[in-house]
């Protein structure tokens, strides 16, 4: 056997060369990036194996180790209702809610350095990269950038500002910053480098200028979800939970062994970490369940040939589903389609950038406001069971986050769309009073068929697949709900935190086309014209 440290690797390369495409790796971009690390490893004398190769011709830039979001998945859950669920413009929590909220934070940051210094500003400059400036201007990535730049938070901006920036892009605003005074406008937000070692996919810059010389600069990391993080970010400190936990088993523990629900435990875990009354729990959910039925009703009630925003020209389809599934005979179809609609209503409203609530995402913001509506208009349940609902279906989001990601750019559309679906077959089956292991199963089920799932936004707008896909989502959760509460429960042979992990290595693994950079996919087999 010959040793190839030592031999020459001039003589024969063919030890150095990756015979096999890993699947899902498209062929040209993998034999031209395979033949550069060959090349660079003939050149620098140091060896690369086939399987080396392999996964650095295919495989996503690492995330970095010190980012909040990876340090978060050790010890036990400590997310809080609050920061997950959150109220904003569509639509995407990572490319619209995220950005937002990241020049509004560096506004803040900005009018507060001493005066002397804020009286030689002279402009503002955000920098997208990776993901962001890939597929943001689908997303409407500058004008939610320079929303946040002139103040205007995500919960509370009017969607009309946002829809007067794409109709009117030249518009300047004052920006008054101490005793300096000068215009913003979408051209200092700049669409920059789509590659390179950036520390999260979803990163960018925000300066304030003097001529040239920078005042402040801060590098942030949009993380998904429209959770923000930046360099040198340490966590807000919070409270012990009353029940911790890291996995569905020790969540499933303590409510049997507590004789409660995963429902209360989640409540008890809300008021220890944050220090909030029952009341003020419940004050919250009830405003996100308010607001994800307002978001279904407003989409239900746009024309049925309302055509969206954007280059694919797509017409609505959510009222027409709806008036078919009121005139269908068949009960079993009216609820599908009925169904269908909601997630159809509340997801193209994503897609219009009206308010939404991520759940997880903006992206996948179509799929529990369907579930929740349908539970209160349909079924009639009453609404403590829904709230029961949106914090089982946030136990499972705070793991999926925990563990893995909420966001496409990390794992593609199984950690938004099948975070969602899993979310919402563990509202269904709470709401409807299952016992602990139903609604992990349910919750599993769901998510499991959803792995695996790409992001490939057509033209890089939140429409297609997306919209539809909540559809399927929703739907999807209900088919979980209905397969977990007919089977016997202890049967039941995949547990919640193995899907999980799978999710986690399914979005390792996933090569970095398919996650949200429309390099691929539908993305690339769609021609507009
Ligand atoms: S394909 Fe899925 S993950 Fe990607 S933008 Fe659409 S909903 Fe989000």
């Amino acid at each position: 056997m010959s040793n190839i440290e030592n031999d020459d690797l001039l003589a024969d390369t063919s030890h150095l060369l990756s015979q096999a495409i890993p699947s899902g790796v498209d062929r040209r971009t993998f034999l031209m990036r395979s033949a550069v690390v060959g090349a660079t490893s003939v050149m620098t004398g140091r060896v690369v194996s086939a399987q080396e190769r392999n996964e650095r011709s295919s495989a996503a830039p690492p995330l970095a180790q010190d980012l909040n979001v990876v340090q978060k998945g050790k010890g036990p859950v400590m997310t809080t209702i609050d920061e997950f669920y959150k109220v904003g413009p569509g639509p995407s929590s990572s490319h619209t809610i995220g950005p937002m909220r990241i020049t509004y934070d560096f506004y803040q940051r900005a009018s507060k350095l001493p005066a002397d210094r804020l009286a030689k500003a002279t402009a503002m400059k955000v920098h997208l990269y990776g993901s962001l400036s890939a597929t943001g201007k689908g997303h409407g990535t500058e004008r939610a950038s320079l929303a946040g730049l002139v103040g205007k938070e995500p919960a509370t901006v009017d969607p009309a500002f946002l829809d007067s920036l794409r109709d009117k892009p030249d518009q300047v605003f004052p920006m008054k910053l101490g005793s300096a005074t000068f215009d913003v406008s979408l051209k200092d937000v700049i669409y920059d480098a789509t590659k390179g070692d950036f520390k999260h996919p979803n990163t960018m810059t925000v300066k304030l200028m003097a001529g040239n010389d920078v005042l402040l600069e801060q590098e942030y990391y949009s993380v998904g979800g429209g959770f923000i993080e930046w360099k040198g970010y340490t966590p807000p400190k919070k409270n012990a939970p009353k029940y911790p936990f890291a996995t569905m088993k020790e969540l499933r523990a303590h409510a049997d062994n507590n004789k409660i629900s995963i429902a209360k435990v989640m409540l008890a875990n809300e008021m220890s970490i944050a220090g909030r009354t029952e009341e003020e729990v419940y004050a919250f959910v009830d405003k996100i369940i308010n607001a994800m039925t307002a978001t279904v009703k407003s989409g239900l009630k746009m024309p049925e040939d309302d055509v969206l925003p954007g280059p694919i020209k797509l017409h609505s389809k959510a009222a027409t589903v709806y008036k078919r599934a009121m005139d269908d005979s068949y009960q079993s179809d009216r609820g599908i389609g009925a169904l269908s609609a909601y997630a159809l209503a509340a997801s193209e409203e994503n897609g219009r950038g009206h308010l939404v609530i991520t759940a997880p995402t903006g992206g996948s913001a179509g799929v529990m406001p369907a579930l929740v509506y349908g539970l209160i208009e349909n079924r009639k349940l009453p609404l403590q069971k829904i709230r029961d609902g949106m914090l089982a279906a946030a136990a499972i989001g705070y793991l999926c986050k925990h563990h893995a990601t909420l966001s496409a750019a990390e794992g593609g559309c199984q950690a938004e769309i099948g975070v969602a679906s899993s979310m919402a077959a563990a509202l269904v089956a709470t709401a409807n009073d299952a016992e602990s292991r139903v609604v992990e199963n349910a919750a599993e089920s769901a998510l499991e068929h959803h792995l695996g799932m790409t992001c490939d936004p057509v033209a890089g707008y939140v429409q297609v697949p997306c919209i539809e896909r909540c559809a399927f989502g929703a739907v999807k959760a209900w088919t979980a709900y209905a397969i977990a509460s007919n089977e016997i429960a202890s049967r039941h042979r995949v547990d919640f935190d193995a899907t999980v992990q799978a999710l986690a290595q399914t979005a390792k693994d996933m090569n970095s086309k398919y996650k949200e950079t429309s390099e691929a996919g539908l993305a690339l087999s769609v021609v507009l014209c």
